[in-house]
């Protein structure tokens, strides 16, 4: 349902619109309140910290509800609001969704239309969840495992998540937005078909969410991504990608208020 992800720079006031004043966890569940008039069941959130890794919390219920971990250290984040489609709202079934290694977390709107499929394909993986999404971080681990974006594509260097959530988009079919964070990894890495997803540019920041209102105390400036699309976002900016090829895509400015 909703998507709310952040990175960058703490404490840049003034340099985005409203600044970026906080921690990332505070900015993402914020995010997830502004989110909240589009209605969900459960809400989680992933955060990254260079030392701390990857943690994840999530529960079914009211965004108020979830206590956000103290994470001092946490780079980025993403956070989401979940409107049920496969499985109840449990809190196994809130997202962010990991893999079996537990370094890579995915939150998706939307639904995998063929996840039953990619499920057998899966068989060796222990799931925990009942949702079509969880597919996705399972996937991810997959291609990391087999070297995306090093050796197997005939590069130099380690396994790497952008490659490996462009080949796993590539096998899902349905409509969906996705983000993807790992432990280890300073980006977030998006993907949108069939469902919006729009960024957002500060200096030395930058957002992504289902909806601008879910940000835009912080920046006005964005950009929306078109169907197809891969981003990776860091606190260096922002890079598109469309069938694999770098693109520009216009930045925008937010002139309503909400
Ligand atoms: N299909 C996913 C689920 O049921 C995502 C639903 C959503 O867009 O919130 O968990």
């Amino acid at each position: 349902c909703g998507i709310i992800g952040f990175v960058g720079e703490l404490d840049s006031g003034g340099q985005t619109d409203g600044g970026t004043t906080g921690s990332v966890g505070a900015i993402i569940h914020e995010g997830l309140r502004n989110l909240e008039y589009r209605g969900y069941d459960s809400a989680g959130v992933a955060l990254v910290g260079a030392s701390s890794g990857l943690t994840v919390a999530k529960r079914s219920g009211e965004v108020d509800g979830l206590t956000v971990p103290d994470v001092p250290d946490a780079t980025h984040g993403v956070g989401h609001t979940r409107w049920s489609t496969h499985g109840p709202p449990t809190d196994a079934n809130a997202h962010p969704h990991t893999d079996c290694v537990g370094d890579v977390a995915v939150v998706h709107n939307g639904i995998v239309e063929n996840y039953e499929a990619l499920k057998k394909e899966l068989a060796d993986h222990e799931f925990t969840s009942d949702t079509d999404t969880e597919v996705i971080p399972h996937l991810i681990e997959e291609e990391l495992a087999a070297g995306a974006g090093g050796e197997e594509d005939g590069k130099e260097g380690d396994a790497d998540l952008l490659a490996a959530v462009r080949r796993v988009e590539d096998r899902l079919e349905g409509s969906y937005a996705i983000c993807a964070v790992r432990e280890g990894d300073d980006r977030i890495v998006v993907a949108r078909r069939g469902s919006p997803l729009v960024l957002g540019r500060g200096e030395n920041a930058a957002f992504v969410a289902s909806d601008v209102t879910a940000f835009l105390e912080h920046t006005r400036d964005v950009t929306y991504l078109e169907d197809g699309d891969v981003a990776a976002l860091s606190p260096d900016g922002v890079e598109v990608f469309a069938r694999g090829e770098p693109v520009e895509r216009e930045i925008e400015r937010v002139t309503w208020e909400a």
